[in-house]
C-alpha cells in the first residue's frame, strides 16, 4: 500500500489545549465540573442557543435529546438514510422507529418535499442532518413539524459553525446535537452536546444524562451515565476559541479545491445553496461515469486519502434489513455510488491542495 502523504482527517491539538488539560488534571476535578458548566454556556452562546448541555459523545446526545422530547416505544421518527449510523441507531435506543425520506441531489439533506408523505399518526418528530458541514433546508422542515406538532431535533454532528439563512445551526430546531469527535471541525476527544432554547428540554436532557436524577439519589426515569469530563471540557473550550479561524481555513480550501477541479470532467464539486454557510466537514464531490471507486483506489495508490461517507443507505445496512426494512429510495441509491469526500482539513498547506488537484486531474485522464 502506499503511503498516505495528504491524510482525509487530522485535529489541531496546540499548547493551549495541552496546557488546559495539565491545568485540569492538577485541580483534582477531572468528571464533570466547573469546565463542563463553562463550556456549556460558551458553545450555547456559540450557537446562538439558551442553553448548553454536554455529553460523552455525539451520539449520547442525540439519544438524550430524543428521550428529553419524550420520544419512545411506539414513535416514529423521519430522518435521512444517507448518514452516520449514529443517526438512526439513537432514535432504535429509544425504542422509536426511524422513517427514511430521500434526499436533495445536489445538497444531500433531507428532501423537505417528501417528508410530508412519510408523516402517520406515529410521527413525533424529525431528525434532519446538517450534513458535511451544511444546514438542510430548515425553513419548509419547521413549517412541516409546526403544521403536524413535531419536533425538530437537528443532527449537528458535523456542522459546528454552519449557517442557515442568517442563523447559526444549532439554534434552527427544537434542540441540535453536536459531535467533538477528533474527526469533526473541533473536538473535545469524545464528546457531545445538545443546544436549545427550551427550558423543559434543557432539564430534561440533564436528568437523562445523569441516572435520571433531577435531586442526588432520586431517580424517576430510567437515566444514564453521558456525562462530559472537565478534560475534554478544557479541551472543548480552547478549540471553540478557535474554530471560527478553522472553518474559515476549511471554507478558503473548498475554493482552491472548486477552482482547481472546475475544468475537471471527471467530478463534481459541492454545491452550496444562496444564504447557507458551509464549513466543510467534508469536501464531497460526485464522481461520473460510475468511476467512485476507482477515483477512490488511484487516489490511495497516489498518497491521497479520501472517504466514502456513505457508502450504505441506513435502510441497506443489516442491522435494518434483519428488523424488516425493504426500502430503495431513489436520489440516496444513486448517491451512494458517486460521493467521494477529499481532504479538505484545516491543517492541508498549499501544497497538499495542488497534489489533490493534480491527481485528480490525473485520474480524469488515465480512468
Ligand atoms: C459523528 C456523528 C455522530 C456521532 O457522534 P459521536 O461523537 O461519534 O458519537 C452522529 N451523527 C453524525 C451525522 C455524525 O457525523
Amino acid at each position: 500500500m502506499a503511503d498516505i502523504k495528504v491524510s482525509i482527517a487530522s485535529p489541531i491539538i496546540e499548547e493551549e489545549e495541552i496546557n488546559a488539560v495539565v491545568e485540569v488534571m492538577k485541580s483534582g476535578m477531572i468528571a464533570q465540573g466547573p469546565k463542563v458548566i463553562e463550556f456549556e454556556k460558551e458553545f450555547a452562546d456559540f450557537v446562538g442557543a439558551k442553553y448548553g448541555i454536554a455529553t460523552n459523545s455525539g451520539t449520547s446526545a442525540l439519544h438524550v435529546a430524543l428521550l428529553a422530547a419524550g420520544i419512545g416505544k411506539g414513535d416514529e421518527v423521519i430522518t435521512t438514510p444517507f448518514t452516520f449510523a449514529a443517526t438512526g441507531n439513537s432514535i432504535l435506543y429509544t425504542g422509536a422507529r426511524p422513517v427514511f425520506v430521500d434526499i436533495n441531489e445536489d445538497t444531500f439533506t433531507i428532501d423537505p418535499c417528501k417528508i410530508e408523505e412519510a408523516i402517520t399518526d406515529k410521527t413525533k418528530a424529525i431528525m434532519p442532518v446538517q450534513l458535511y458541514g451544511q444546514a438542510a433546508d430548515m425553513d419548509p422542515i419547521m413549517k412541516i413539524a409546526k403544521e403536524h406538532d413535531l419536533i425538530v431535533i437537528e443532527d449537528a454532528a458535523q456542522a459546528h459553525g454552519a449557517e442557515y439563512k442568517g442563523k447559526k445551526v444549532g439554534n434552527l430546531g427544537d434542540m441540535a446535537c453536536f459531535s467533538f469527535y477528533p474527526t469533526k471541525n473541533m473536538t473535545t476527544s469524545e464528546g457531545g452536546m445538545i443546544t436549545t432554547n427550551n427550558e423543559e428540554f434543557a432539564e430534561n436532557a440533564r436528568i437523562y444524562r445523569a441516572h435520571g436524577s433531577a435531586t442526588k439519589y432520586h431517580h424517576d426515569v430510567l437515566g444514564y451515565n453521558f456525562r462530559m469530563t472537565d478534560i475534554g471540557a478544557a479541551i472543548g473550550i480552547e478549540q471553540l476559541k478557535k474554530i471560527d479561524g478553522f472553518n474559515d481555513k476549511r471554507i478558503e480550501n473548498a475554493k482552491y479545491l472548486n477552482e482547481g477541479l472546475a475544468d475537471c470532467d471527471l467530478v463534481e464539486t459541492p454545491v452550496v445553496e444562496d444564504g447557507y454557510k458551509h464549513v466543510y466537514h467534508q469536501y464531497t464531490v460526485k464522481v461520473k461515469d460510475g468511476k467512485r471507486d476507482a477515483l477512490s483506489d488511484y487516489l490511495i495508490e497516489n498518497g491521497i486519502g479520501n472517504g466514502i461517507y456513505y457508502p450504505i443507505p441506513l435502510y441497506d445496512q443489516v442491522l435494518y434489513t434483519d428488523m424488516g426494512y425493504n426500502q430503495s429510495l431513489e436520489v440516496t441509491d444513486k448517491t451512494v455510488k458517486e460521493v467521494l469526500s477529499l481532504p479538505i482539513h484545516a491543517k492541508l498547506t498549499k501544497f497538499d491542495l495542488d497534489l489533490i488537484i493534480e491527481k485528480v486531474k490525473k485520474a480524469s485522464k488515465e480512468l
